[in-house]
This record gives C-alpha cells, structure tokens and sequence, in this order.
C-alpha cells in the first residue's frame, strides 16, 4: 500500500502529532471528544511537507490527487460545494507542526471565495458587509502567504480606506468599503505576482497549502527552531477545515481562553473575545479584547458551555489547556486546544495543583516543567523597599512576570545589537509581531503600547520568561524622534527604565533588585526531581558569596573553581605580575611566594563555604599577556615596582605577544615551562586542606580534586603530577594526618579524548571542558563565532548555537569515545562536565545519557540542572520500559 499523506480529523488522535502537527492531532482528538463541538476537516501530513521539499518544492501528482479526494470527502460529510454560489464550502487552511511555534506559519481564512461567491453569499444572507469582510480577509491573507510581503502592507491600506472614509474601527467599514479593499488587494495581487488572484477554490487550496509548506522555511520559523532547539526535518501539516464565522453580526464573535491563568496557575477560565471578529483579531492587538466575564451577559450559554469545555479538555489533557474558539449565531465551536504555555512560576503552581488533584503523578510534574525556563525564577525580582518608595511612571498589564531593568530601545534590530555588546535593555513598541523575535529575546523586558493578555507580545514573552508590561494606551510612541511620552515627560532611547511584569508597573531609572529564593511550589518540584535524578549537580564558583547562593540552590559540590580569577584583585596582581616578569628561577619564585598565602587563604574560604562537599580546583588556565597591564600609566607602575624600565615591560608584553592565544601557550603548558607555578598552586591548595581538615575531622567526604588543565599527551600530565604528589605528599607527611586528595584532568582537546585510554591510567578523574572542546572540535574561537554564526543559522547550516547546546553529533561523540576509553584505562573513573553546557537541559540529558556523574553549572544555573537531570532518568526508565 502506498504512504497516506491525508487522513480525515476523524482518523486521527492526540497520539499522531508527529504525523499531523500539534494543531491536527489535538483537533482530531477533540473532534472524537462527546460534547465538543469542532469544525470538520482533514490533515495534509508533515510527511507531505517533507515530500514537498525533497521533491524540488514541489507537491507530487500523487498527494495532489489524495487531497482532492479529501475535498470530496469533505464535500460529502458537510453537504457543501467548493465553489459553488448557492452553497459554498469554505475552508480555513492553517499550518501546524509538532511542537507549537505561534504565530511563525501562516493561515490563510475563507478560502473558496471569489466574486460570483462573494456577491451569492452577501445577498443569500442580507449580509453583504459578512461577505465582503470575509472575501478582503482571504485576499488578504492569501497574499500575504503567496507574496510574503508582510501583514503590515495590506494593514495600511486598511487605515487609508478608515481615514478615507472617516472611521476608526474595522467594523466601521461597510460593505462598499471592504468591497473596494477587496479590488485593491487583488489588483496588488496581480501587479507583484504577475497574475490574476485565482478564482477557481482547489486552484486556491493548492496555492495555500505550498504556502504553508514554504513557510516552515520563512525566516522567522527557522530563528524561532533555533531559540527553542526544534530540528529542521519535521515539517510542518497542514489542516483543511470547513469555516466557522465569528464576523456574522453582534451574536457571533471570536476569542482564546486558557483553563488556568498562564502567569500565575490560578485555577479560572482566563479568556478573552471580540464580538463581530474572525481570525487573528484578537491576537493582533487590532482591536482591544473584552474580558470574558461580559460573555456571560451576552451570551449565557456560549459562556457556559466554554467554561465546561475547557474543564473536559483539561480533564482529558490531564494538563492546563489554551484553546481557540469562534461563536457562530451563538453557536459555540472550538478551533484548538493545546496544552498552554505558561509562566515558570505558573508552571510550578499548575504542576503541584495537578498532582494534588489527582491528575497526574509526582513523575509528571517533574517531566512537564520546561527546565531552561526556571531562569526567570532564578534572577533577582524588585528590592521591596525601593519598590514602595518609587512611582510608577506608568502602569498597564502585568503580561509576563518578572523584574527587568534596562535601557530603551525601539526597535528589534537594535535591542539585538545593543545586547550582543553587553548592554541591558527594554524593548518598547506599539505591538510585536513575530518579525520581532530575535530582539524580544535579546531584550530584558518588552513593553507594548497596544495588546491585550493575549496578544503577541504577552504570549511569546511568556514563552521566553521574558519579562512585560502590555497595553500601555497613555504611551506615546515616536518612532523617528526614538522617544515615547509618558505623563509629560519624554524618554528617549538609551534612557534606564525599570519594568515589573507581575504588577505591570513601568519606573523611570535603573530600579535596585534582589535575590531569588527557592521555596513553595518551586521547592516541592525540585524535591521530586532529587528524587528521581542519578546525575549529580555540582557548581561553578570561586568566591564565598557564589558558594552559598549554589548551595542554597542544591549544589553538591564544585566542579570548577578557577584560579585565574583570584589573581586579579588589587591585592595580588602586581605579585603576578612581578612573576611574570621574572627572569630567573629564584625571582619567580619569590613572587610566587607572595601569592601562595593569598590563594590559601581564597582556597580555606572556599572549602569552608562548601562544607566539606568535593571541590575541583583548576590549574592557572589563561596565557600570561592575560594579566599584563595595557595603559601607559600602569605600565610605568609596574616598570617601577618591579625595578625595570618602560622599555623592558613593553618588550615582555612583545614577547609574550600570540598570533593565536587560545592556542598559544596557556593551560598545563605553563606549568610544564614553569613547574615553580604548579608546585605553589599544590601547596596552596593543599595548605588550606590540611587546615580545614584540622578543624573538621569529621568531614569523611572533603576530598579536593586537583585538576590540570588542557592535557592533549598523557606525557604532560605524567610530567606536572610527579610535582604535585611530591609536593602534596610532603606537605601530609609534615602535618601528620590523613587527606585524601585526587589529581585528574581536564578533557578539553580533541587529542585528549582519542588518548583518553592512556591519560586515564594515570588520571583519577576526567573533567569534560567543553568550551574549549567544542572551539578546538569546529576550529573556531568561541570568541569570534558569534559574527558569523548568525549566518550560519539563517543559512540553515547550524540549527543551534555548539557553544550554548552540546553538539551531539560531533563533540558529543569525542566526549562518548573520550568516556569509554577512559573507562577502559581506569574502570572507576571518576566523570564530569564542567563547560558551559552544563546548565543548559539538552546537554544535561545528553551527560547523563553518556554516563557521566555530575555537570557543574554557574550557581543560578543548578536547580535547572537538577530538573533536567531527574528528567533525563524519567525518559531513560521510560524507555527501558518501552523496550520491555
Ligand atoms: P496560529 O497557529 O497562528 O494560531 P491558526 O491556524 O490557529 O493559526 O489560525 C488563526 C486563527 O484563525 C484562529 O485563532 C481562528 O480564530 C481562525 N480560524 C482558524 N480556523 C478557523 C475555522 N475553521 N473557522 C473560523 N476561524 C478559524
Ligand atoms: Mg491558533
Ligand atoms: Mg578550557
């Protein structure tokens, strides 16, 4: 039998969304669910939509003619005709790919209209203005799609008619004015496309449903795939349903509705409508939503049966639902269900109501809480008492919770440039749209003049755990001066604002904030998922105040604490520097000196502040030029304490000089030239041991880890390890008591990985950095990929950013070779990560697949850690059990 590419609404099921899409799956599932009542229609697979790339773009005979039997199957179930004056079957064709991306694809509404049906409906119905408004809106939309000029331009012929005609609504348009507009737009049509708009309906359905196809390509999705890690090759469905109106008159209307509030989880129908609207309206920030409580006055039953809708679909879904829905003459459909995004903070309150519920169990909570989006509870919120004491300079919704502070900036370009030179800022417009994307996520907080709860802004924000106040009517926006007005007073861009998203409070000036705290809901979730997890969560840190926060936050050790970063207080680098620039032995080591009791004493604090739980400390790391000033005028300082001239420092700066640093002389390859740096780190490190077990004998697990770092040849670390047991060594002996230390590696060299059989005999444990890993895998510097990466995601080369996700398929598989060989040279071998990656979920997973003990992370990165972890052993135990 040949591949089926179609299947009716009432084939499918909520199980089939890699098949059908998230949109297709889950209208079949409620198209089968008693009581709900859905448009009928069929689902073109994303299967077709592959088809349909492979085949040059084209769609093949056989899934075209599949498609036309589905329209006479359609024809048949709604005993309509497409095309047909006196009955016209008209659909809606909507896109729809596995996982939800609002807003990225296109729908196009209405279609199987043209002027014969325009003009037959109008009179049929005495409602030439529904019929109009519905023939413009598919012109419209269907254009938009085929010509991918962008909503905006046929927006503006909108407004010139309006201000021709003197209206300000849309539903002040009569039939005459949307008549025209439909001439204008197909006329438009034909200049840019070279032809007349089609008239013949399966002609349309054609022409929409490669739309659709192509527009899983369209910049914005492929930017969207990318902030949220989907893959290229699933394609997106396409969904051909019958149309429902909502633009039929003052008993008709259009809306969303969510069971529960999206930004904080309280349990209530959350929902807005627009009465006499069809389509995106409500979304668009067009027309301002009415709160759904009003519905309740004009149409009780509508309203009733909404609201116990949605508690079914919940039930069903055994999660919060966000569904669409149009009332046709009072007549209630629903358009979609999905489970809804949501706030993190919201996501802990639904997860626990849930399981308190009895609709899911503690597993389920755990597995339904996206991870990476507990960053937004991680970060600090508004100092309360300079939250009292201030004004807000203006107030609108609390769309997505959150305290931003940041300069202002109004476009999405520029939010993006600013960022990505380090600058905090708030991206203010009249509306986003999902061309705005890439500065949405750059930016700390958005703040829209226009928008109800659910418009773009709102939504995607949630989404992103970014933080924004929408629908600030009093703002006055001025593009071209870069400046809005609020109150009287101007604020221009570059200017500090501060934005609380909960309460939907705008403040002028950069706002003092404070820290997070785990407790409640957040800590009940993190308790399960300690439960179920195996990995262990270490941190990143160097300094006290780091310690305790990870602590605070879950951490069971440190896996990375860099030296490097101690040498630059005010105190130590000029020793540092002295040691630079020593010329003999005996000078060197007599800077040294200096700094060996400073970094004790850094190294007392720090096992102190972990008490007594495993701590990594690496070796100095950075090239030396590094430390060495640049200004004329400390130069000259250093010159004098160091009793040289000016012209001698300049020539240590030249020497030390490196074509290419990151793989100059850096890392255990200082060491190996300078043993003396090795062997004070050694006693530091060892000193401050000795001292801290002294006074906590009862510390059984206090074991440092001496690591060094950037080994590619066993012989490196055979090299600098006889100088640190040896030093270690005699220093135990001397204090006469028991410490167990372990010296092992850092696995950051693609060498290192294909000799990690021999580094391993000699290594007692492997630390994964893969920042550096994956910079010396792909060849290039982490510090200058970020000005042509880009490129490489809009050209579809990369999906994702190696330095922020674990490349799997290449550096994933070093790591895997690295794993099993080191296994193979010390069977106990002890196996972590210590890079970047390991706060980010995907990565986590893949850790823990491969077999690793722990990931360390920056401390506001751990509870992320946590959850990711106990979500990688929830899908791993369910896919043993799947496998029997
Ligand atoms: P998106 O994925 O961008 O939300 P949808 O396919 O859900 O796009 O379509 C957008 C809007 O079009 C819906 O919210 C709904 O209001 C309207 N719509 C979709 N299908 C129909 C239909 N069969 N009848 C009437 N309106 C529809
Ligand atoms: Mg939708
Ligand atoms: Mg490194």
């Amino acid at each position: 039998m040949s591949k089926k590419f179609v299947y009716l609404f009432s084939e499918g099921n909520k199980e089939m969304r890699n098949l059908l899409g998230g949109k297709g799956a889950n209208l079949a599932e409620m198209s089968n669910i008693d009581g709900i009542e859905v448009p009928r229609g069929f689902t073109v697979t994303t299967e077709a939509c592959m088809d349909y790339y492979e085949n040059g773009e084209a769609i093949s005979d056989a899934i075209k003619d599949e498609i036309m039997q589905y329209i006479d199957k359609l024809e048949e179930i709604t005993g309509k005709k497409f095309g047909d004056v006196n009955n016209p079957l008209l659909v809606a064709v909507r896109s729809g790919s596995r996982a939800s991306m609002p807003g990225m694809m296109d729908t196009v509404l209405n279609l199987g209209m043209n002027d014969d049906v325009a003009k037959a409906m109008g009179e049929k119905s005495g409602n030439p203005r529904w019929s109009y408004d519905c023939y413009r809106r598919f012109i419209q939309m269907y254009s938009d799609v085929v010509m991918e000029v962008g909503k905006s331009f046929f927006e503006e012929l909108i407004d010139e008619m309006k201000e021709a005609k003197g209206v300000k609504e849309d539903v002040e348009l009569t039939a005459d004015c949307l008549k025209e507009l439909a001439e204008q737009f197909k006329a438009e049509y034909k200049n840019k496309v070279g032809e007349d708009f089609p008239s013949d309906a399966k002609t349309q359905l054609m022409g929409a449903i490669k739309a659709v196809f192509r527009s899983w390509n369209n910049a914005r999705a492929v930017s969207y795939r990318r902030m949220y890690g989907l893959p290229g090759h699933w394609g997106t469905a396409v969904n051909v349903q019958e149309m429902v109106f909502g633009n039929l008159g003052e008993t008709s209307g259009t809306g969303v509705a969510f069971s529960r509030d999206p930004a904080t989880g309280e349990v209530k129908l959350y929902s807005e409508f627009l009465m006499n609207a069809q389509g995106e309206d409500v979304v668009a920030g067009i027309r301002t939503p009415r709160p759904i409580e009003e519905l309740k006055d004009i149409l009780p039953n509508a309203y009733d049966e909404l609201a116990r809708n949605l508690k079914t679909l919940e039930k069903h879904y055994r999660d919060m639902q966000d569904t669409e829905f149009t009332i046709e003459n009072g007549k209630l459909f629903m358009l979609q269900t999905r489970n809804g995004k949501r706030t993190a903070v919201a996501a802990l309150k639904i997860a626990c109501d849930l399981v308190d519920e009895g609709l899911i169990c503690d597993k389920d909570a755990v597995l339904m809480i996206d991870a990476g989006s507990l960053d937004a509870l991680l970060h600090p919120t508004f100092e309360p008492s300079a939250l009292k004491k201030a004004t807000p300079i203006g107030s609108a919704l609390g769309a997505s919770p959150g305290a931003a502070i940041g300069r202002i900036v109004f476009t999405a370009e520029t939010a993006k440039q600013w960022a990505d030179k380090g600058e905090k800022v708030i991206l203010v417009r009249l509306e986003t749209t999902p061309e705005d994307i890439e500065g949405m996520k750059a930016a700390q907080g958005i703040l829209t003049a226009r928008g109800g709860k659910t418009s773009h802004a709102a939504v995607v924000s949630r989404g992103m755990g970014t933080c924004c106040v929408a629908g600030c009517t009093e703002l006055k926006i001025d593009y071209d001066a870069k400046k809005f007005t609020i109150g009287g007073v101007d604020y221009k861009e570059g200017d500090w604002i501060s934005l609380d998203g909960s309460a939907g409070n705008i403040y002028a000036g950069a706002m003092e904030t404070t820290e997070a705290v785990i407790g409640g809901e957040f800590a009940r979730i993190m308790e399960w998922a300690d439960k179920y997890r195996t990995l262990k969560v270490r941190t990143n840190a160097e300094t006290e105040e780091e310690c305790k926060k990870a602590i605070e936050f879950g951490a069971e050790g440190i896996g990375l604490a860099r030296t490097e970063h101690m040498f630059f207080g005010e105190d130590r680098i000029p020793a540092f520097r002295e040691m630079i620039c020593a010329e003999t032995e005996e000078q060197r080591i007599a800077a040294l000196n200096k700094l060996e009791p400073i970094q004790q004493k850094d190294f007392e604090e720090i096992y102190e502040s972990m008490q007594g739980r495993p701590v990594t400390i690496r070796y100095l790391d950075p090239p030396l030029h590094e430390f060495l000033p640049t200004r004329e005028e400390d130069i000259a300082e250093l010159a004098k304490t160091v009793g040289k001239t000016v012209k001698d420092i300049n020539d240590i700066i030249t020497a030390l000089h490196e074509f290419n640093p990151m793989m100059g002389h850096r890392g255990c390859r200082l060491s190996v030239t300078y043993p003396e740096i090795a062997i004070m780190q050694t006693r530091a490190i060892i000193k401050a041991a000795i001292n801290v077990k002294k006074r906590h004998p009862d510390w059984d697990n206090f074991v440092p880890e001496l690591m060094i770092p950037l080994i590619g040849e066993v012989k490196e670390f055979t090299y600098l390890k006889k100088y640190v047991i040896e030093t270690a060594e005699a220093l135990i002996k001397e204090a006469g008591i028991k410490l167990n230390y372990l010296v092992g590696t850092m696995i950051e060299i693609p060498r290192a990985c294909i000799t990690a059989e021999d580094i391993a005999k000699e290594a007692e444990f492997f630390s994964f950095g893969t920042n550096d890993l994956t910079q010396m895998t792909f060849g290039f510097s982490r510090d200058d990929a970020a000005k042509f990466l880009d490129e490489y995601y809009e050209k579809r080369i990369f999906e994702s950013d190696p330095f922020e996700r674990i490349d799997q398929k290449g550096v994933g598989e070093l790591m895997k070779m690295a794993v099993d060989r080191g296994k193979a040279g010390r069977p106990d071998i002890k196996l972590g990560i210590c890079g970047e990656h390991g706060g980010e979920p995907s990565s986590v997973e893949f850790c823990h697949t491969i077999g690793l003990s722990y990931v360390s992370c920056s401390p506001f990165r751990v509870p992320i850690a946590r959850l990711a972890a106990a979500q990688a052993a929830l899908h791993e135990n369910e896919e043993a059990r799947i496998k029997g």
